[in-house]
């Protein structure tokens, strides 16, 4: 049974450790030199039903990622504006960590590898092409995994946002982002509000060193800095472009909410430098990423794959999905969620069994199954959804979902029957 993975964000890691945990040989594909993507910057966990989601997916074995991160944050249980319980991971030294443990557990990671063209046959993908450094390659699986996330190529940012920012996602040196669910002749959907195409990625950093010691201090003493933003530097709106809605809140928009995540994340998805250097302690403030975080930032949710509650991709009898593949849900809770289903169900798929629906008793169930709902009508395609605030958390609370109990959460495993159920 083999498994491949195209993607190695938080989502392709996660399918792919979850494939292997049913019995498939995975290999991973990534086109840049390290994993994570967009995980490599971001670094907020268990803000608001974030901690939920987390706590199901450890009930139910599929939580190995998020030990691996809870081992690797800088700041645990700390609140900025609109999150309680927050832990911050840390960016620089997550990778290395996942990479290992994956390496560890079995699985071939091709890293520098750039996955261009399907061949089809039928419903079905044979085999797929790509790029190894400069060795074309071609590989056939039994089924495949579309984790390539939603951010690049460098084409859309320049058409969608304010162009190419120089982010993590590195297009110009890699190449951009293919989608699998694409190449494989599926139509993808495309996440727009008012006519307004894709979301620009939330957050900035800010290299430390150039923040004031005082700003620093306070930054590694409670992992959060707050820091009101004069009148006259304000940026009216810019929040509205934002992906993650669960931080467009007015607080975001009077203050610079900066979080300690080994840089300080920047809670705005742009500033002007110049505007940025007149505030009291940022006279010497330089991006780490975006390079020019001071005139935009990344575009995303311009191709999701159309998909099932399996997270089967609708039109390929072998292709699966994971992550912002599989719909507006931000961030990396989100991914690794959508990631472990899709690789459990791909690698189920192969054996002929019973491929697993989780119920809405659970809020990672609820949220799968909802996003698929509101993707196919356009106002759900206007909204982002998380865990971790904004229309989707208000459901979690309205619908009781949302603890912070871990007894409750795991009681709630049980009653559905799904106790340990990704380690079966
Ligand atoms: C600046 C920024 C800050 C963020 N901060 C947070 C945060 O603090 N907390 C949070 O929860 N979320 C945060 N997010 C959101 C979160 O990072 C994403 O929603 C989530 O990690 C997406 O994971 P993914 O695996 O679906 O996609 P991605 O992270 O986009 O990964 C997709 C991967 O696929 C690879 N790929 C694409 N095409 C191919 C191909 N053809 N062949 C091989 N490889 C390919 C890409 O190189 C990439 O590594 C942030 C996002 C950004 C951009």
């Amino acid at each position: 049974m083999k498994v491949i993975v195209v993607g190695g964000g938080w989502s392709g890691c996660a399918a792919s450790l979850s494939a292997l945990k049913q019995g498939a040989q995975v290999i991973l594909f990534e086109r840049t030199d390290m994993l994570l993507g967009t995980g490599l910057v971001g670094g907020i966990m268990r803000n608001n039903g974030r901690f939920t989601a987390a706590e199901e997916m450890i009930a139910m074995s599929g939580g190995e990622i998020f030990q691996l991160i809870d081992q690797n944050c800088l700041h645990q249980n700390i609140e900025f504006p609109g999150h309680p319980h927050s832990s911050l991971y840390n960016v620089a030294t997550m990778e290395p960590i996942i990479k290992r443990y994956l390496v560890q557990k079995g699985i071939e990671i091709h890293l520098s590898t750039r996955i261009e063209d399907v061949e089809m046959e039928g419903t079905r993908i044979r085999g797929i092409i790509g790029k190894e450094g400069e060795e074309k390659i071609r590989i056939e699986g039994d089924v495949y995994i579309d984790a390539t996330g939603t951010a690049g190529p460098t084409a859309n940012c320049s058409k969608y946002g304010n162009g190419c920012v120089m982010c993590i996602i590195r297009c110009p040196s890699f190449g951009g982002r293919v989608s699998l669910t694409a190449k494989a002749g599926v139509k993808e959907l495309i996440g727009q509000k008012k006519g307004r195409i894709g979301a620009m990625s939330g957050s900035c950093k800010i290299l430390k060193e150039s923040l004031s010691r005082k700003i620093v201090e306070v930054l590694n003493r409670t992992g959060v800095a707050v820091i009101p933003v004069p009148e006259s530097e304000k940026v009216e709106g810019k929040l509205s472009l934002k992906a993650c809605q669960q931080y467009a809140l007015p607080e975001f928009e009077d203050n610079i909410v900066l979080l300690d995540t080994g840089h300080a994340k920047l809670m705005s998805p742009f500033f002007p430098l110049e505007a940025l250097r007149r505030v009291p302690g940022f006279e010497n403030a330089r991006y780490e990423d975006p390079y020019a975080g001071g005139v935009g930032n990344s575009i995303r949710y311009v191709g999701m794959s159309p998909r099932d509650d399996v997270l089967k991709v609708k039109g390929v009898d072998n292709l699966f999905c994971g992550g912002e593949k599989a719909g507006l849900l931000v961030g990396h809770t989100e991914a690794i969620v959508t990631g472990t289903l899709a690789g459990y169900n791909a690698a189920k798929s192969v054996k002929n069994e019973k491929l697993l629906v989780l119920p809405d008793t659970l809020a990672v169930g609820d949220a799968i199954s909802h996003v698929r709902a509101q993707m196919e009508t356009e106002e759900g395609l206007g909204y982002k959804f998380t865990f971790s605030g904004s229309v989707y958390f208000d459901r979690m609370k309205q619908k009781g979902l949302y603890t912070t109990d871990v007894k409750e959460i795991r009681k709630r495993v049980d009653q559905a029957g799904l106790a340990g159920v990704f380690s079966k």
